[in-house]
């Protein structure tokens, strides 16, 4: 029996097909990256890219040598640039903006390691750190309202360099979804004068069926409108809006569950393409035309990572109407990844 499925912040609705059920071993591919002769993000390469922004040195030196644990550059093809002036402007009935922001690339590692998954807690601390240094300073410029952390893994997940990175895209606007998600999550508080998301890791917390690990500080689950098969959230269980907010002794429990997580996904689902986005409060610095609009958000909304296998397609009914089929059912898909070890000896008998 298949079964709709409301997910409560987004009232997106999913169809959790379980006769279509699938296992991971349905799902194991051989991973593929895009792999070039010469990559320019290993170090030793610097005088190969636009120069940086940021790197964290492991030794003294000028810009742009070698003797950094990451490294933070401008992309060299650029989906926003920060040199042009914002200028909103109709075209007839048409509204549209000058592409005023920023598009940055994190170099995660000096050395040519594709997936995060093998890096040392320590390693993904410090990017993790880098992130929060980057859009804390990206707030500072007021015309920038947003700004979107992500990594593509894998070609099937966009990426066209295999070194390890992260891209950070600010926008002189919030995006649709956070938009949705941020509305949503303030009408709720306004409501219940309680956060939907500290309501929905409660509800997890008692359940339990959706968990994939916990430690102090994180919480990793399968949400209960999961669209896509082993689809994660990644949580802090304490109340917090903002990801820039967080303070370093954190950061370094949130690489701890990052690894966990995905290394559980690397075992069981044999190295799968995957997207992480960082969902945290947009650049909430007061403007003159709505000066209460953030006056809540605090309280109401709380950031989160989406971690996102790409292990199907998306097809026309999904295009169409914005229902996703599901041929996983959340809780298989936790359940799986909560015994991954057990699953990996079944596995190669
Ligand atoms: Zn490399
Ligand atoms: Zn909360």
């Amino acid at each position: 029996m298949s079964e709709l499925r409301k997910d409560p912040l987004t009232n997106r609705w999913v169809i959790i097909s379980q006769k279509r059920s699938a296992r991971p071993s349905d799902f194991r591919v051989d991973s593929i990256h895009k792999e070039h002769s010469f990559c320019p993000f290993c170090e030793g390469h610097e005088d190969k890219t636009p120069n940086e922004i940021m790197a964290v040195r492991t030794q003294e030196a000028e810009a742009n040598n070698s003797g950094w644990s990451v490294r933070v550059i401008p992309n060299k093809f650029p989906v926003m640039e920060s040199e042009h002036e914002l200028q909103r402007y109709g075209i007839g009935m048409y509204d549209a903006m000058s592409g005023t922001g920023a598009h940055e690339v994190i170099i995660e590692h000096p050395q040519h390691k594709m997936n995060i998954a093998d890096f040392e807690p320590e390693q993904i601390h410090r990017v993790f750190k880098v992130i929060k240094a980057r859009i804390t300073d990206l707030y500072k410029d007021e015309r920038l309202r947003s700004a979107i952390a992500f990594k593509n893994y894998g070609i099937a997940a966009g990426a066209s360099m295999s070194h390890s990175h992260s891209q950070i895209i600010a926008l002189p606007v919030v995006p649709r979804n956070l938009k949705v998600e941020l509305e949503a999550a303030m009408s709720h508080y306004k409501y219940k004068e309680r956060c939907i998301f500290c309501d929905v890791i409660k509800q997890e917390l008692i359940t339990r069926e959706r968990i994939v690990s916990e430690n102090d500080q994180y919480l990793s689950f399968a949400p209960f409108a999961s669209r896509f098969p082993f689809e994660l959230t990644v949580i802090p269980k304490t109340h917090s809006y903002s990801y820039i907010k967080t303070d370093d002794a954190s950061l370094y429990n949130l690489a701890l569950m990052l690894k966990d997580v995905l290394t559980r996904l690397k075992v069981a689902l044999n190295d799968p393409a995957y997207n992480i986005i960082l969902h945290t409060a947009p650049n909430t610095t007061k403007r003159p035309g709505n000066p209460s609009y953030w006056s809540s958000i605090e309280f109401d909304y709380h950031w989160y990572l989406e971690i996102m296998p790409r292990l199907t397609k998306v097809a026309g009914f999904e295009w169409g109407t914005g229902f996703y089929i599901n041929p996983t059912p959340p809780e298989e898909a936790a359940s799986f990844l909560r015994d991954y070890d057990k699953y990996m000896v079944m596995d190669h008998k």
